[in-house]
C-alpha cells in the first residue's frame, strides 16, 4: 500500500499479523511468561542480540525469549503507540511513574541536577525530591512565568548543586493548565549539552498526548505518559509509556529489562483496544469541554477558570499555546468563589460526575488538587500555582455534554 495511513486507521491493524495467530482478527493475548526457540542454535542468536553482543544481521528476524524482554502484546502496543507522535519507537510499562522513574534513572549521573517545571504530577514530584537525592541527584525548579533568562540565572546560582543533566518538563501542567515552552527547553538543553552528553528534554505529554501534543515535534528526546489516562481511557488499567528515537528507546528498554517494570500481556491488549477509539473519545470529550468552559465562564459563583481555550490573546501563554498545542484539551480547572468550604459543598453533591481523582477516562471526574492530588506540594508553592481551597479540577468525559452542565448548574445552586 503506498498510502500513507492515519493513526487512527492504523490502530486497526498496525503492526499485527492474524495468519501468525490462527486467523484471530483482534491479536489474542498472550499470556504466557516464556517462548519456545525453534533449535537451540536459534535461541542463542535471540540472546547474542537481546544482549548486545553483536548487532542484528539484515535478513535476521528477532525472536521472542521471555515476557520480561518482550511479549507480542507489548510489542504491537508499542509499534501503535509511536504512530501518534511519529516516534521511532516506544515502550510501555506498568504505570506513568514506572516510565517516568525509569528515564531519570537512565539518563541523570550523580553530581547531575534535574531541572524540571513546577508543578509537576505528584508522585514525579516525590520521586525527584525525596528518591533521586539519595543518588546524589539534586533538583532546580522553574515555573511556566519564568523567561530564559531568569532559568538561565537560577542554573547559574545553583552551579554547586552539580551540572545539568536533563530538562523535565510538564505542559499543561496539572491542575491549572500552565504551559512551559517546550523549544526554549530544547534551546536551554543545548547551550548545556557537550560532546559527551548531549541534555535529553523529556516531557510528561500526558495532559494534551498523543492527539494534540507532540513534543518531539519541538525538539523535545522523551515524550511520557500514563497511558492510565487518556491513552487507557476507561479507568480500567494503570500502565505507562516512553517515547522517542531507537536509540533513547534502547537504552530505556534495557533498563526495563533490569528493573522488571514492563507492563504485562492482559495490560497491552487492553490498551490495543483503547487506541482504536484513542482519537474519537478525546474529540468528544474536547467538544464537551468547550461547552462546560463556556457555562463555567459566565456562571456568577466561578471566579477564575484555567482552560487553555479561554486564554486571553495578549497572554504570552496564549502564544505558547498556539505554536505546541492543536487543541485546548478536555482538563480544566476553576475557582469557586469561596473556599475550601463551598468547594467541598459543590463537590458532594454531584450527581453524574463523580468525586475521584486521575483523568481522561470516558466519565466526568471531579476533585479538590489542594487537599487530594497536591496535598504533598508545600503551603508556599500552592500559593504561588493557584493550588488553593477554593479550586475544583475537572475531566471532561464523552457524556452528553447538556447532562455535564445540569450537573455542574445544580451542584453549584447549592453552595
Ligand atoms: C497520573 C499521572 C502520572 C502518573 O501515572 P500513573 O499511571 O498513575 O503511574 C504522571 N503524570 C501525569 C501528568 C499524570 O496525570
Amino acid at each position: 500500500m503506498d498510502r500513507k495511513l492515519k493513526p487512527e486507521t492504523l490502530m486497526m491493524s498496525h503492526g499485527y499479523k492474524p495468519q501468525l495467530s490462527e486467523g484471530a482478527l483482534k491479536c489474542p493475548i498472550f499470556q504466557t511468561s516464556t517462548f519456545v526457540f525453534k533449535t537451540a542454535e536459534e535461541g542463542k542468536a535471540f540472546f547474542e542480540i537481546a544482549y548486545g553482543q553483536r548487532e542484528k544481521k539484515p535478513s535476521e528476524e528477532m525472536g521472542l525469549i521471555y515476557s520480561r524482554l518482550n511479549n507480542p502484546d507489548l510489542e504491537i502496543l508499542e509499534n501503535r503507540l509511536a504512530v501518534w507522535d511519529e516516534a521511532e519507537d516506544a515502550a510501555v510499562f506498568e504505570s506513568g511513574l514506572a516510565a517516568i522513574t525509569t528515564v531519570l534513572f537512565e539518563f541523570l549521573e550523580p553530581g547531575e541536577f534535574i531541572l524540571q517545571s513546577a508543578p509537576v504530577y505528584g508522585g514525579t514530584d516525590h520521586f525527584i525530591k525525596h528518591v533521586l537525592p539519595k543518588f546524589n541527584i539534586n533538583y532546580v525548579e522553574f515555573t511556566a512565568s519564568d523567561t530564559k533568562e531568569t532559568i538561565l540565572k537560577r542554573i547559574e546560582e545553583n552551579k554547586s548543586l552539580g551540572r545539568p543533566g536533563l530538562i523535565y518538563i510538564e505542559t499543561p501542567a496539572n491542575p491549572t493548565n500552565a504551559l512551559i515552552d517546550i523549544e526554549m527547553c530544547r534551546e536551554i538543553a543545548d547551550l548545556f549539552s557537550t560532546d559527551e552528553k548531549k541534555i535529553p528534554v523529556a516531557v510528561d505529554n500526558t495532559y494534551l498526548g498523543p492527539l494534540w501534543q507532540h513534543p518531539l515535534k519541538l525538539g523535545a528526546d522523551i515524550v511520557l505518559y500514563s497511558a492510565t489516562k487518556y491513552i487507557g481511557g476507561h479507568s480500567d488499567l494503570i500502565a505507562g509509556a516512553c517515547l522517542g528515537s531507537n536509540e533513547i528507546i534502547s537504552r530505556i528498554r534495557t533498563l526495563r529489562t533490569f528493573l522488571g517494570n514492563m507492563a504485562g500481556p492482559w495490560t497491552g491488549w487492553l490498551l490495543m483496544r483503547s487506541l482504536e477509539t484513542l482519537k474519537a473519545r478525546m474529540e468528544i470529550q474536547a467538544q464537551n469541554a468547550v461547552h462546560v468552559a463556556k457555562f463555567l465562564c459566565d456562571h456568577p459563583k466561578v471566579e477564575k477558570l484555567y482552560y487553555l481555550g479561554s486564554l486571553p490573546q495578549n497572554d504570552p501563554q496564549y502564544r505558547i499555546f498556539k505554536r505546541q498545542c492543536l487543541s485546548p484539551g478536555a482538563m480544566l480547572s476553576f475557582d469557586i468563589s469561596g473556599n475550601e468550604k463551598e468547594a467541598f459543598i459543590f463537590l458532594n453533591n454531584l450527581k453524574i460526575i463523580k468525586l475521584a481523582v486521575s483523568l481522561g477516562g470516558t466519565e466526568s471526574l471531579a476533585e479538590h488538587p489542594a487537599t487530594m492530588t497536591h496535598v504533598d506540594v508545600s503551603e508556599d508553592e500552592k500559593q504561588t500555582m493557584s493550588i488553593t481551597g477554593k479550586l475544583i479540577r475537572l475531566s471532561v468525559g464523552v457524556e452528553n455534554y447538556e447532562d455535564l452542565i445540569w450537573d455542574i448548574n445544580q451542584a453549584l445552586d447549592k453552595v
